[in-house]
């Protein structure tokens, strides 16, 4: 879950700079196959150890970029696979200087670590252009729309007996009386830092998707019910927990109401979101701030409440995918 401390307006930035750092990296390519193939000295820049900060790729690379953005993975894959290409590159140009051949071997080093760095490059823009066009402005969840393709998909690895995979509603509880006492704006801090907070304390692996105004569904692959269920039982007490500044003399509190239910590859996965929707109701039946889980082994829909926790449904019982051949 990358960018989610970067702004909109940061991203449309390291974009727009990305692909102005593409173009120059471009132009001291063209120069580079230039100098090599006519033979000239070329710029005593690229054969000294620091070429890959002082040609304008590097100058941006290096330059003022935001931190959550020096801190990605593919970030840092890019600035590694650069500074190969320019060792490779200042290799080519002493050779020529000596009056040496370039072999083709040489040629095609520099040339496969050129291509390594430009997938890199395509890799982040992909990526800047994912989060900036697939991912709530607000919140930074996913959008809506990449819920059912998500869940499609695992309902694919589910029937081939890889794993077991929960999927939760929630929703805030009481959340219109935040808006009425202290403002639209403060009701869009909360819900800016839920998000923020739910995908501290998730998995890397685990997606929020903003299902509706403060309705958020939560997918959590690799997870059984009984892990999920207590996954879910200490983000509602963390939350529950949490202080929210809004900007007031004081901070506020605010709790949610969760419905659980494991993924089921037999059902479309519309039917999956709707069980996880009315164990989400059920908990706000139940008094608001609690989890509920759906189990079809109860005509109810949820499973009961025992010593104010809900049962958990015999895992056999649950209608969850059963691994298939
Ligand atoms: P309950 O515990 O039953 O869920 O009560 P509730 O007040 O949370 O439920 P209700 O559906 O009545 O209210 C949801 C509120 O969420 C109403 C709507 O104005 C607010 N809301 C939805 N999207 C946004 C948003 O993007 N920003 C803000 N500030 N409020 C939002
Ligand atoms: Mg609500
Ligand atoms: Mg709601």
């Amino acid at each position: 879950m990358a960018f989610y401390d970067v702004t909109r307006d940061e991203m449309q930035g390291i974009l727009a700079q990305l692909e102005q750092a593409l173009y120059n990296h471009q132009q001291w390519h063209a120069a580079l196959i230039r100098t090599l193939v006519c033979q000239l000295p070329g710029d005593q820049h690229d054969i000294s150890p620091g070429a890959h900060l002082e040609c304008r790729f590097g100058q941006w690379y290096y330059g003022n970029v935001p931190g959550r953005l020096r801190d990605h993975a593919g970030f840092i894959a890019l600035g590694a696979a650069h500074q190969h290409m320019h060792q490779l590159a200042a290799s080519l140009l002493v050779s020529t200087r000596a009056g040496k051949q370039v072999t083709s071997f040489d040629y095609d080093n520099f040339a496969n670590a050129l291509d390594r760095m430009r997938l890199e490059i395509s890799a982040l823009e992909r990526e800047l252009e994912d989060s900036l066009y697939n991912h709530d402005s607000l919140t930074g969840a996913i959008n809506r729309y990449g819920i059912l393709p998500a869940l499609r998909e695992q309902q694919e690895l589910i029937k081939r007996g890889t794993h077991l995979c929960c999927i939760a509603m929630m929703d805030l509880d009481k959340f219109k009386a935040v808006n009425d006492l202290y403002g639209h704006l403060a009701g869009d801090q909360v819900l800016i830092s839920l998000v923020h907070y739910l995908i501290e304390h998730l998995r890397p692996y685990d997606k929020v998707f903003r299902y509706g105004g403060e309705e958020l569904l939560l997918f959590m692959p690799h997870t059984e019910l009984t892990p999920g269920y207590n996954m879910l039982e200490r983000l509602r007490e963390g939350l529950a927990a949490m202080p929210i500044d809004i900007g007031g003399k004081e901070p506020i509190h605010i709790t949610a109401s969760f419905g659980l239910v494991l993924l089921d590859a037999d059902i479309p996965v519309e039917a999956s979101i709707d069980h996880a929707d009315k164990a989400m109701y059920a908990a706000k039946s139940a008094g608001r701030n609690c989890v509920r889980v759906w189990d079809t082994a109860y005509s109810g829909g949820c499973a009961p409440e025992e010593n104010g926790r809900t049962a958990l449904p015999d895992q056999d019982n649950v209608s969850c995918a059963q691994p298939a051949d």
